[in-house]
């Protein structure tokens, strides 16, 4: 069985077909899907989808660092609500993009840092979204950093240092589709990383694997990571499937 820790199944991009998708996941032997949050707006349909599939989709709630804007004080509010109506298995995705916008990085850092205590207080893992920003990323978690902080470095495109600062923090790598592509690098040293601290993961819609580098992605292409990571550890895809979900299992307590 195979374990998607980062999927956002409720996007509109499968609107038209969710239920087909779904199935073929299933099919390929993928059972467990773990949505990250983006902000309010697509809170709902998150709790739609749990309500669809209450035995595979597993819920996180956070506020993602490209929704960090001027409202950014009452999307942190609606975060803080959900969590006093409910429970989640993780608060994600969070952290900082310097991508997509440099000017919000002092309000993102904000953002980071509460959402971070907010995990420490539910002994919950975080989910860390990372773009064009590891330095920053690694300044806030070096002074949160504590035996209750732990969680996932999602989608994970750093350096091998990088790969082991990120473990020091109590954190796993999220390897997805990238660890496909011809320039993704991540492939060239994730050998020297043990296994206990990988996890797969899609980011559907975004980032489908090689061969559908580009298209629309979906879950049941996580089969296609799993084949890469066992060419690159030289271990069977079911060992490789076993010991992935195991470590999911261990960061999100299910
Ligand atoms: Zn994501």
């Amino acid at each position: 069985m195979l374990t998607d820790t980062h999927t956002h199944l409720y996007s509109d991009a499968f609107a038209e077909d969710r239920k087909e998708m779904m199935q073929r996941a299933f099919d390929k032997d993928v059972k467990r899907f773990f949505i990250p949050a983006i902000d309010s707006a697509y809170t709902e349909s998150m709790y739609a989808l749990e309500k669809e599939y209450p035995e595979n989709v597993f819920l996180m709630m956070g506020l993602h660092p490209t929704s960090v804007k001027e409202n950014f004080v009452e999307e942190l509010a609606h975060v803080e609500e959900q969590f006093k109506k409910r429970n989640f298995y993780a608060v994600g995705e969070i952290g900082i993009d310097l991508y997509w916008d440099k000017s919000t990085l002092e309000i993102q850092k904000i953002a980071f840092r509460r959402q971070i205590q907010l995990a420490k207080k539910f002994k919950l893992p975080i989910v860390i979204h990372c773009r064009d920003a590891f330095d920053e990323i690694f300044e806030v978690l070096e002074t949160e950093k504590s035996e209750d902080l732990f969680g996932i470095f999602h989608c994970f495109t750093g350096t091998f240092e990088q790969a082991e600062k990120a473990i020091s923090y109590n954190m796993k790598l999220g390897i997805g589709g990238v660890v496909t592509f011809k320039n993704g690098k991540i492939d060239t040293f994730l050998n020297q990383i043990p296994l206990e601290n990988i996890v797969l993961e899609t980011d559907s819609p975004y980032l489908a694997p090689a061969p559908f580098r580009g298209k629309r992605n979906e879950s049941s292409y996580l089969e296609l990571v799993s084949k890469k990571l066992s060419e690159i550890y030289n271990v069977s895809e079911e060992e490789i499937a076993h010991i992935t979900t195991k470590n999911s299992k261990a960061v999100f307590g299910i």
